[in-house]
């Protein structure tokens, strides 16, 4: 795993070494899309979900849970909509040759006066100029300054950018967005590209059979009708895997309406797989094939949801600074018309500022009615809620966070480097500064030596009753202490209690902060009730 930018090669680095996250089947060369977690990653992304679930169930009153299956009925993506529009629009520019999601790049309706593309070096910015000058836009007029390549806008319509040129305006076809980087509108036609994952527990002999027969029944079929038989057998021997958990929420609805006796508004939550053909990967867990989502479906019987979207992306934005060490990292962004999901009419993103760019970690969408009327008028028209004076079609606003996400940003916010004057080997050292509520371990705890059977007795102890009041503790007798807190520091873990002579003769312990390093004597009576006060307290602060 290496990355060009240096904070992301070091994130991934340490979250090898450390056990938080490794590569699937990496014995064998790592399947493309899929990470899995160690040790301290999974304790993290727990202790993330935990967070997740306190803020949308727990602490509700009108928040309850659902589990569902990665598997739904064929006919439940049919129905909304999935099947035919779930995936994205890649395209290639023309100039770099990179491929890219479309709505990663600029928008073209924000040009201004000057389109300014930006190439790598001056020699590619002279070649870049004569591909544009021969091929692209043959008559546009171009400057070429260093790296940049400036042409005059004159209009953008829906389609065209109408660039200044020679002998008159030139015509250039886009497709609403400048490439990522390079700024360039000379892009390839999109293609709609990934979509649904499928699973079957066909084997591929089997399904080899299945094809070779349609072959010997259908000879001299053309290639379009063998295309669509293979194509219907294929779905019928494979069930697609969920891209989204939400679906199962509209099947459920009127289950939980019945079962909990509860008026609108109401949310479910739940927390799950999900799957994707996605493209391309990365980087690192940012993008996976299989991922976990933290969905919250919030059922309204007003139809002002989009208030309710707008207002929830508040509650949602604070939800992620809560367990931030740079807030401002995180930030809204409301989303244009022409971005939406095929189900929203309106959505906010929440986007945290990666080493490689702004990127989104959750989306707030307004679904409106869409899923649960057509699920209704799939089914049996019974769509309609009623609260005794009137019947209505429910609406739905859905928050839906990436858990690995969480786990990528949070590792980027908490990782940092220090010196460290009293280690001669390394200058500088990582360490993880993660709010006390997502740390993995709570605290570690040490005999200062080994081979003090008296010392090693306490500290077993002290651990014990540390795990017994709730906290996820550590015990650790090898490497010298100092190697021992620098290990601690890597993982996150805010406080480190070590057991010395102080401990036998005036009944203290050493306190030792991740955050100050400062050590401190505590009595060894006081000190589990300290923490558990600490980690109960439901303060900002990470220390
Ligand atoms: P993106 O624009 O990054 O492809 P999206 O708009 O397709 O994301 P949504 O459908 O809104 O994503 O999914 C909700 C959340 O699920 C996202 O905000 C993200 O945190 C998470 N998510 C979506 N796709 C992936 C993926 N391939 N890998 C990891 N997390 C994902």
């Amino acid at each position: 795993m290496a990355f060009k930018d240096p904070l992301l090669n070091a994130v991934s680095n340490l979250a090898r070494r450390r056990g938080f996250i490794f590569p699937t089947s990496h014995h064998y060369g790592g399947v493309e899309g899929r990470y899995e977690y160690g040790p301290l990653g999974t304790l993290l992304k727990q202790n993330i979900a935990k967070e997740w679930w306190r803020a949308t169930v727990t602490d509700k009153e009108n928040g309850f849970a659902i589990d569902s299956s990665v598997v739904q009925h064929p006919q439940v993506w049919e129905t909304s909509g999935h099947s035919k529009v779930f995936g994205d629009r890649w395209t290639r520019d023309l100039l770099t040759g990179e491929q890219f999601k479309l709505t990663k790049g600029e928008k073209v309706k924000h040009l201004q006066s000057d389109l300014v593309i930006k190439a790598p070096s001056k020699k590619e910015a002279q070649k870049w100029r004569n591909i544009i000058k021969q091929e692209l836009a043959p008559n546009a007029r171009t400057f070429t300054q260093g790296t940049d390549i400036t042409m005059r806008v004159e209009s953008v319509t829906d389609s065209h950018i109408i660039l200044a040129g020679n002998d008159g305006p030139v015509h250039v076809v886009h497709h609403g967005y400048l490439a990522p980087g390079s700024r360039s509108p000379f892009l390839h036609e999109p293609r709609m590209q990934g979509g649904l994952s499928y699973c079957g527990d066909t084997s591929p002999e089997e399904m080899a059979e299945d094809f070779v027969k349609i072959v010997e029944d259908n000879s001299g079929a053309s290639r379009a009708t063998l295309k669509q038989l293979f194509t219907d057998k294929y779905k019928e021997r494979n069930r697609p895997l969920r891209p989204e958990l939400a679906q199962a929420a509209f099947q459920q609805l009127n289950f939980v309406c019945n079962s909990i006796d509860k008026r609108f508004p109401f949310s479910l939550a739940q927390i799950g797989k999900a799957f994707r053909n996605e493209l391309s990967c990365g980087p690192f867990i940012y993008r996976l094939k299989e991922f976990e989502q933290m969905e919250c479906y919030h059922f309204l019987e007003t139809e002002n949801s989009e208030r309710h979207a707008l207002d929830l992306s508040i509650d949602r934005l604070s939800w992620w600074r809560s367990l931030a060490r740079k807030r401002s990292n995180f930030k809204s962004v409301e989303l244009d018309k022409d971005d939406l999901a095929h189900y929203a009419t309106n959505a906010v993103d929440i986007e945290y500022e990666f080493p490689w760019g702004s990127e989104e970690v959750e989306s707030i969408a307004n679904r409106t009615d869409y899923d649960i009327r057509a699920h209704g008028e799939a089914y049996d028209n019974t769509f309609h809620h009623h609260d005794g004076t009137r019947s209505f079609v429910p609406h739905c606003v859905e928050s839906s966070a990436g858990l690995d996400r969480a786990v990528m940003a949070y590792l980027c916010d908490a990782y940092d480097q220090r010196n460290a004057a009293s280690d001669t080997t390394r200058t500088v050292r990582p360490v993880l500064s993660l709010h006390k509520r997502i740390a993995p371990v709570k605290v570690a705890v040490f005999p200062i030596v080994h081979n003090k059977p008296e010392l090693v007795q306490i500290a077993r102890v002290l651990a014990k009753e540390f795990r017994a009041a709730g906290l996820y503790t550590m015990y650790s007798e090898v490497n010298s202490i100092g190697k021992r807190y620098v290990d601690h520091d890597e993982m996150g873990t805010p406080y480190c209690i070590t057991i010395d002579s102080d401990t036998i003769e005036k009944g203290t312990v050493t306190v030792r902060s991740r955050n100050t390093m400062v050590q401190e004597p505590m009595l060894v009576t006081d000190v589990v009730g300290a923490l558990v006060t600490f980690y109960s307290r439901d303060d900002l602060s990470a220390s």
